[in-house]
């Protein structure tokens, strides 16, 4: 299915659409975008560059109780399944939620995330609006491909129209409200072919100067590098680059009793390994005690560890991280273009 509509008939469907289960969506925020609650279409911005945090939250939010207790023993699983739409996702964030699914879904499988992951249904936008530091197009991930696991797709095309397929059956359902709507002709999938293109080429802020199967290899070689040191030396391991990043996924976990101490709640809230306490252990020991051992883990776990675990490289080049670093040493296409230009 593959619709060709205009811009009053896709706010007249997203309408519609908040007559159903929550739909959460980019917004305008403080002069910057997130993705929040969509109450009404007009306040819906397709035209947004990046936002402040990426989608993952509704998967893996900032904080969840996992399970309940009671001090004789009680002992409930807080695992949530209200369906829910998310609409007008980047492609590079999609990629990030599909990396996340492959490796929450690795045995035994965190019940939490897949739950509210299986409860989407997941509506990716073409970019409209590149950011001052998107570079997924040097990543391959400015456009989605095939393989892609998402429900519809939207593009907004030159002339102001949109064209919007679904990819599955939840897909289908979702466009229901779109079925009178034309279906899209050779020429406006022609020119959705051409948006994919330019995005490929403008998604490229920072330029890496490697392909990114390459970066595993250079890393392999780096774990001696001087830049660790010298960024290292800068950071003030605030861990905001953690916290943006869509591919981040370290959590605590701790024990919260209730007042009276009868019952509590076994809580999970995001975590980072920038953070000083991060690698703490017992007997007061830090096996990540230097701020050159977290910056360079930082970049191993981007570009060596999740490959080596799933096969794909754990930055999807939102630029994110970039904006949100105080000391601007937070640039994965800096770090990895010096590796390349040291490395014989
Ligand atoms: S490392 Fe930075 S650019 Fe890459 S995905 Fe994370 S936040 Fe985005
Ligand atoms: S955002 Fe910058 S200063 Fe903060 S932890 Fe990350 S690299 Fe260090």
């Amino acid at each position: 299915m593959i619709k060709h509509i205009s811009e009053p008939e896709l706010r007249a469907w997203v309408d519609s659409l908040l007559e159903g289960p929550p739909v959460y969506a980019p917004q305008a925020r403080q002069g910057r975008f997130a993705f929040d609650r969509l109450r009404r279409s007009a306040d819906l911005r397709l035209d947004y560059d990046v936002t402040i945090l990426p989608p993952k939250k509704y998967f893996l939010p900032q904080q969840e109780t996992l399970v309940r207790f009671t001090r004789e023993g009680g002992f409930e699983s807080a695992v949530e399944a209200e369906p829910f739409v998310l609409f007008g996702i980047h492609p590079y964030d999609l990629v990030a939620i599909n990396q996340l699914d492959a490796i929450f879904a690795r045995a035994p499988g965190d019940a939490h995330y897949l739950t509210r992951r299986h409860a989407a249904t997941l509506v990716v936008l073409d970019v409209e609006t590149v950011s001052e530091h998107h570079f997924a197009g040097g990543l391959g991930q400015a456009t989605v491909d095939g393989n892609r696991d998402f429900d519809a797709m939207l593009t907004r095309l030159p002339d102001g129209s949109y064209v919007a397929e679904a990819r599955t059956e939840k897909g289908r359902t979702l466009m229901d409200g779109l079925a009178d709507a034309p279906d899209a002709g050779p020429e406006s999938l022609a020119a959705r072919e051409e948006v994919w293109i330019r995005n490929r080429k403008a998604l490229r802020k920072h330029r890496l100067t490697m392909a990114p199967e390459r970066i595993p290899e250079l890393l392999a070689d780096a774990h001696d590098h001087p830049i660790w040191e010298e960024k290292g030396a800068l950071c003030y391991s605030c861990g905001a680059c953690t916290l943006v990043c869509p591919t981040c996924y370290c959590f605590d976990v701790r024990d919260e009793w209730n007042p009276g101490l009868a019952d509590g709640e076994r809580v999970r809230t995001w975590d980072g390994c920038m953070f000083t306490q991060f690698a703490a252990v017992a007997g007061g020991h830090n096996f990540r005690k230097s701020r050159a051992a977290r910056y360079r883990h930082r970049y191993f776990r981007k570009g060596k560890y999740v490959w080596d675990m799933i096969g794909e490289i754990a930055c999807v080049g939102c630029g994110r991280c970039i904006g949100a670093c105080t000391a601007n040493i937070a640039n994965p296409v800096e770090v990895y273009n010096r590796l390349q230009e040291d490395t014989p």
